[in-house]
């Protein structure tokens, strides 16, 4: 399980993506990629690569397009060896949608083969692939991203924090997540998604915790939750005490008592 950040705004996140996997690199992981919205055309590019989130940098100049929504990730691999393609972001045949996810579809076998002998075109060897497939076949049923993504969400099994991105729907992104990390970060003319909170903490300080199969729509002027039927659900936001460091720490003082207190809950 590691690292995932989510930015929409109404000014370039391309930067601020990379610059928030790094402050995620203290979980360790063994590859890292990111996906952004091209704002004008509406399309989906993705750049993954085996190795450290600086990989990632020399994209930057490359990618000479706005971006004003994007997810990154850091992983570590449970399916499938660590290499490029591997890596997430994962996409589904179309490039309709590009999702990063956290943690382990225990169903992934089943849904893979029935989405292959419906025609999907897998390319990874990831448990994780399966999830942008699963939407790309909800959106094919018609129906618009919030929907889809609420429907493919039903059908997994494990645990998991995802957060995707959907080609021509610049203004939002989706997430949900059950047994595994997800916050979001409310700033001002932009929301984030992290699964943990110094990824987003340089750029606000207010944050919604979320409960197992809420699923989340952000925009650049706030989050709206839904439960697993689509009705809408009112969340609390709170104010985080800490600095960095702090927050770093989970609160604690040092990584030894953040990792002993953590005991319990990696245990249940
Ligand atoms: N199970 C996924 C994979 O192997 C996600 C791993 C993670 O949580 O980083 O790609």
């Amino acid at each position: 399980m590691c690292g995932i950040i989510g930015i929409i705004s109404e000014r370039e996140v391309k930067p601020r993506i990379i610059e928030g996997l790094k402050r995620l690199e203290y979980r360790g992981y063994d590859s890292a990629g990111m996906a952004v919205l091209e704002r004008d055309s509406g399309r989906i590019r993705i750049h993954k690569k085996k190795g450290r989130v600086d990989e990632l940098l020399p994209i930057l100049t490359q990618w000479d397009f706005v971006s004003v929504s994007g997810i990154g990730h850091t992983r570590w691999a449970t399916h499938g060896e660590p290499n490029d393609i591997n890596a997430h972001p994962h996409s589904d045949t179309h490039s309709r949608v590009a999702i990063v996810h956290n943690g382990i579809i225990e169903n992934y076998k089943t849904l893979k083969e029935t989405l292959i002998s419906n025609g999907y075109l897998f390319s990874s060897r990831t448990d994780s692939e399966v999830i942008a497939h699963l939407i790309e076949h909800k959106l094919e049923s018609n129906h618009d991203p919030l929907t889809a993504f609420r429907e493919a969400i039903q059908e997994l099994d494990g645990s998991f924090a995802i957060v995707a991105l959907f080609a021509g729907d610049p203004d939002h992104l989706y997430a949900v997540r059950k047994d595994s990390p997800l916050i979001i970060g409310v700033g001002n003319g932009e929301t984030f998604l992290a699964s943990d909170i110094p990824a987003f903490l340089p750029w606000t300080d207010r944050a919604i915790y979320l409960e197992d199969y809420e699923i989340v729509r952000i925009s650049p002027k706030g989050a709206e939750v839904f439960d697993l039927n689509g009705k809408p659900v009112n969340k609390e936001t709170v104010h985080i005490p800490w600095t960095l460091s702090q927050a770093e720490k989970g609160g604690y003082k040092h990584f030894m008592l953040k990792e002993i207190f953590e005991q319990g809950r990696v245990i249940a």
